[in-house]
């Protein structure tokens, strides 16, 4: 039905260094076929449209939200594309902003939503590295050589909400129909120009359930290395996106399937392949993927840690072994492994604040005697903190026993906890001797006075 709409004139122009891109005629295809209503829209998306439109320009909304709409899901955003250009977008609007550099873009504030709108981009003079990484492309360029420029089929397709139509460049409907994700052109080169595409193609593919084209997929593992080229805070943001994209699991298994995961989470691959880390790993991300399923908050912070916890277990082994105390142990162990971490993939400072909170709070859960359990509950982290200890503990890593009497504890009357604190070791009965034992001790480098220092790290 569709096939019989597309009319195409197919030609082919030079690309950068030579490469030939594909510049194609799309297909319109009416919305009694794609069954797109503009209502289905966010309010944003259509404004934003609507808005360039009074203005004289063209507007499309573009990219996942398309695609995800056909698929009859939730758009996660909603990215607009233009041939107005970033300063004419931006003097439409009250609330807009022009930012990036590689690529410049527009937020559009509309309400609470932010519409990222950009403006059709060229296919000549992109400046490139010595990998074939493209550096800059600010060129702006026609609709079809913008289509030409996306990554992959299903993603090269434009909305027009005043007339419905799609207008498809690239046979995206007719591949999202057949569940394939095809690049565009030649995924050689287009990973060599941004090899983060290697990284989108896991994604989409798991969270859209797609299969990868085999002429997209056969290249990867031989280019996977080309990972370690993009900058850390880019790689860090896409990491995110994969983490937090619901199908967490599954695209960590992918990855693992591509041999992309080296590059990324350096430690990943070892953590995996210890049965216990591998356990908590997945725990973790079941637990991720379900609150997005039930569209809950996920915190980067508290994903992050539980991904790079069982490296700080085995660091903390070590600095143990050497013959630190244990507290100071843990916490050079934490920042050896975000050090480690942070030279592939920079976690931000703020993350890497909350990840050091949690972890630190892990050992206080050992301490059940006194006011210790009550100055645990006031920490502003302590919600996190008790979740990741329930991961510990469902991974088999910490006593079940610790869990349930947390888990009590925190629900139960202040008479009640009283009656639940187990006594201090030895000489219970005089507790302010036994605090200003502990005050002079935690001076001499036992760290907070947090854990019993003669526990090591399982
Ligand atoms: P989602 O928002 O659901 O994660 P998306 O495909 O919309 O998926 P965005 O990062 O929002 O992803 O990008 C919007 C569009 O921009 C894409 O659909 C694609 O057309 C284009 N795009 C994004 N990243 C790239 C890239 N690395 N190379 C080429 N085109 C890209
Ligand atoms: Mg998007």
């Amino acid at each position: 039905m569709i096939r019989k709409l597309i009319t195409r004139a197919i030609t082919r122009i030079r690309g950068p260094k030579g490469a030939t891109a594909l510049v194609t005629e799309a297909a319109r295809i009416g919305r009694s076929s794609h069954g797109i209503d503009r209502d289905q829209l966010s309010y944003g998306g259509r404004r934003v449209c609507e808005v360039l439109q009074e203005n004289g320009f063209e507007a499309f909304v573009v990219g996942g939200a398309v695609r995800d709409l056909l698929l009859r899901r939730d758009p996660k955003d909603y990215d607009v594309a233009t041939n107005a250009t970033p300063e004419q977008v931006k003097r439409c609007f009250r609330r807009a902003r022009i930012i990036g550099r590689r690529f410049q873009i527009v937020h559009v504030v509309i309400r609470d939503e932010i519409i990222e709108v950009t403006t059709f981009r060229g296919l000549h003079d992109s400046e490139t590295d010595e990998h074939g990484r493209v550096l800059r492309d600010n060129v702006f360029g026609s609709q079809a050589e913008d289509a030409a420029r996306r990554d992959f089929t299903v993603n090269a397709l434009y909305y027009n909400p005043a007339d419905e139509t799609i207008l498809d460049y690239h046979h995206g409907v007719a591949d999202l129909k057949q569940k394939t994700l095809r690049m565009i052109g030649d995924p050689a080169v287009r990973y060599r120009e941004d090899p983060v595409r290697m990284l989108r193609a896991v994604r989409l593919a798991a969270k859209l359930g797609l299969v990868i084209d085999p002429a997209a997929r056969r290249p990867i593992r031989e280019m996977s290395d080309l990972i370690e080229n993009i900058p850390a805070a880019r790689l860090f943001d896409e990491m995110l996106k994969l983490l937090t994209s619901g199908h967490s699991l599954q695209c960590l298994k992918q990855l693992r399937d591509e041999g992309l995961h080296h590059g990324l989470l350096p430690l990943l691959d070892v953590i995996l392949e210890q049965p216990r880390g591998e356990k908590f790993v997945k725990l973790a991300l079941e637990a991720t993927d379900r609150r997005v399923k039930e569209d809950k908050p996920i915190s980067p912070g508290f994903l992050f840690a539980t991904l790079l916890w069982h490296e700080v277990l085995a660091q903390w082994d070590k600095n143990l072994k050497r013959g630190e105390r244990r507290i100071p142990a843990l916490m050079a162990a934490m920042d050896q492994v975000l050090e480690k971490q942070c030279q592939k993939l920079a976690i931000t400072r703020r993350i890497a604040g909350d990840i050091k909170e949690i972890w630190m709070l892990q050992p206080r859960f050992e301490s059940r005697a006194g006011k210790r359990p009550f100055l645990l509950l006031d920490q502003p982290r302590y919600k996190a903190a008790y979740d990741f200890l329930l991961l510990r503990t469902a991974s088999g890593e910490v006593e079940q026993e610790l869990a349930d009497w947390w888990s009590a504890f925190m629900a139960a009357e202040y008479d009640e906890q009283q009656a639940m604190l187990v006594p201090d070791k030895k000489g219970e009965g005089d507790g302010a001797k036994k605090r200003r034992r502990r005050r002079s001790n935690n001076r001499k480098g036992g760290g907070d006075g947090a854990g019993s220092p003669e526990q090591a790290p399982q």
